[in-house]
């Protein structure tokens, strides 16, 4: 099969490698539809990778025994390789699996575990089937666009009364606007690069506001009645949103982080949470069983053609990379067989 790989500094190609085949009940998925991530920072940077993409959909292919996929079934990829048996993984939650299969010693391959190729390897139990209708470039936002700000609004309760403001409107911010839209809140939102801040405006955002504006919190707050923001979502991975996102929220509001970084934020106890009455979550992911709820955001929501800016073919690996580092997108989504 053909995968993509990352040979340099703003160097991407394709390269050829075997199959994965199927084993208990890890079935191989043909895909058709690998959303870009953050792989772009590797191009960038000159990271080498012979393994990109976690995020897909797809057609079972081939199984090794009966179980929860047959194959010729649509599906959706979920992410990494939990262990199925923990209480994380049968409560749904198996994103933050502590007792993950290694890969390799259980396959005896490396290969099979990027989605930017042509067949990948899974689990069967974290294969979700797609509805009737829904495209595989559609099917496939259920990973890292539409999850993580799906996540978060579930467990803040996020409807239509509230004001949410949402910081750096990459994919997953895109997705984090969709999914606000679609629970009917009014939406802030903070982006500086102007093709983005166009398009988060199409998709109904009630302001954009410039990140770099010293009197930031202070419109919020005017926009806001004085109060701030019932809820506000980071999805930029910067210091400097993740604070805001704290100094907007009113009294008794909630703040959320999907976006990561490698620097600390200085969270103080006492102002922030305690006479603030902050509610601060971190989300990864959503819950395995709200699967069908982000999957009616997908059948039902017109925002969701402006989610995806691209559908390119791998075989265009370069050009897809450059467009990804342009920051002049939103979801991109690779076809494998293309
Ligand atoms: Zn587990
Ligand atoms: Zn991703």
């Amino acid at each position: 099969m053909k995968k993509a790989v990352i040979l340099g500094e703003r160097q991407a190609g394709l390269a050829e490698v075997p199959d994965p085949q199927p084993k208990e009940d890890w079935v191989v998925v043909k895909i058709h539809a690998a959303p870009m991530c953050t792989e772009y920072k590797g191009y960038v940077s000159g990271g080498k990778s012979e393994f990109l993409g976690h995020e897909a959909a797809g057609e079972v292919v081939a199984v090794a025994q009966p179980g929860k996929v047959k194959e010729g079934e649509r599906v959706v990829v979920m992410p990494q390789y939990p262990c199925g048996e923990c209480h994380l993984c049968v409560a749904g939650d198996y994103i933050h699996c502590e007792h993950a299969y290694d890969f390799a010693a259980f396959t005896g391959t490396r290969e099979g575990r990027a989605t930017m190729a042509q067949y990948l390897l899974k689990p069967s139990w974290i294969l979700p089937k797609i509805p009737e209708g829904v495209s595989y470039e559609h099917a496939g936002l259920a990973c890292c666009a539409l999850g993580p700000s799906f996540g978060a609004f579930q467990t803040m309760g996020l409807s239509a009364y509230d004001t949410v403001l949402i910081t750096g409107i990459g994919p997953v911010g895109f997705g984090a606007v969709v999914n606000a839209r679609f629970r009917g809140a009014r939406v802030i939102a903070v982006e500086s690069v102007p093709w983005r801040s166009d398009r988060v405006k199409q998709m109904g955002a009630a302001e954009v506001l410039d990140p770099s504006d010293p009197e930031i919190v202070q419109k919020i707050k005017d926009l806001t009645d004085g109060i701030g923001v019932d809820c506000a979502l980071d999805c930029s991975g910067t210091v400097q949103a993740e604070r805001l996102c704290i100094d907007a929220a009113r009294r008794k509001g909630k703040v959320a982080y999907v976006g990561e970084c490698g620097q600390d934020l200085p969270i103080r106890v006492s102002p922030d949470m305690i006479r603030k009455g902050l509610t601060i979550i971190g989300n990864w992911h959503y819950n395995l069983n709200d699967f069908p709820g982000i999957m009616k955001v997908i059948q039902e929501s017109p925002l969701i053609d402006l989610l995806v800016s691209h559908i390119i073919p791998m075989s265009e690996i370069q050009r897809a990379f450059e467009i990804s580092s342009s920051h002049q997108n939103s979801k991109m989504i690779l076809k494998p067989w293309e």
